[in-house]
């Protein structure tokens, strides 16, 4: 009896999968494969805090997040699609790169890409080949990288301004930053305060239950205040051709892009 309900289940779970996995609407830019559907972020953007949808935060699309066959999200999706479309695979071939939180989807790609050196960190690194750096105090000489990729780091960074200034200086100028990051639109003013540190009153005013802030529209000025000059693009600038859709990307998503002055 419990063979037959386990092999029930089984036959179940595999149909579920199936119906997921084998569908053709969808398609994933890391894996190649065609799926059915992408699978949302805990419960899809229903879930969400109340204040992030009446805030309108622009960042993961939380209704269409995971790939059903190589487990990426949207993120990285979105990151590949910039990086291919705006020819920065090329610029990463023979250049320095230092990445932050390497996705295991992504990261492979800019390996791919033939950079002349590629410095995997991490502050508490979860992986063999990812060095332990703090953000805030980089061990690398001024002007050492061509690249800097955080992405949706920031937001877990507790003093960004440090952060930000310490990106600046490993940077050489006219290298660029990657810099994704949640944000609101709705915002003048972005929102942290230390006295919110339980994980709950995290979760529901920056979004994420280890967030630190939720920026708002003075993110640029606080990025280029630190020496980067903004060089920001939107998905419709940037992708035009791009079904977002089709690729499980959140079209409001830009990339933020910033050269060192
Ligand atoms: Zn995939």
């Amino acid at each position: 009896m419990r063979v037959n309900m386990i092999g029930r289940l089984t036959r179940k779970a595999q149909k579920l999968l199936a119906r997921i996995a084998l569908g053709s609407g969808r398609e994933c830019l890391l894996c190649g494969n065609r799926v059915g559907r992408f699978l949302p972020y805990r419960d899809g953007w229903r879930a969400a805090p109340p204040l992030m949808r009446a805030l309108r935060v622009v960042g993961s699309d939380l209704d269409n997040y995971l790939c059903p066959a190589c487990g990426c999200n949207d993120r990285e999706r979105h990151l590949a699609l910039y990086f291919r479309e705006l020819g920065l695979f090329e610029k990463v071939r023979g250049s320095a790169v230092l990445h932050f939180a390497p996705e295991p989807r992504f990261g492979p790609l800019i390996e791919q890409a033939g950079p002349a050196s590629y410095v995997r960190a991490d502050l508490t690194p979860t992986a063999p080949g990812i060095e332990r750096i703090d953000m805030l105090a980089i061990p690398y000489v001024e002007g050492r990288f061509d690249f800097v990729i955080a992405n949706h780091v920031m937001e877990h960074v507790a003093d960004d301004t440090k952060a930000l200034s310490e990106l600046c200086r490993v940077l050489r100028p006219g290298g660029l930053a990657i810099l994704q990051t949640p944000f609101s639109n709705v915002l003048d003013h972005t929102i942290s305060d230390p006295g919110v540190t339980a994980r709950e009153t995290r979760l529901q005013l920056y979004g994420q239950e280890d967030h630190v802030r939720l920026y708002g529209r003075d993110i640029f000025a606080s990025f280029t205040a630190a020496g980067f000059v903004s060089r920001v693009v939107r998905h419709d600038q940037a992708l035009p051709a791009v079904d977002a859709k089709r690729y499980g990307v959140n079209p409001d998503e830009p990339l933020f892009l910033f050269e060192r002055c």
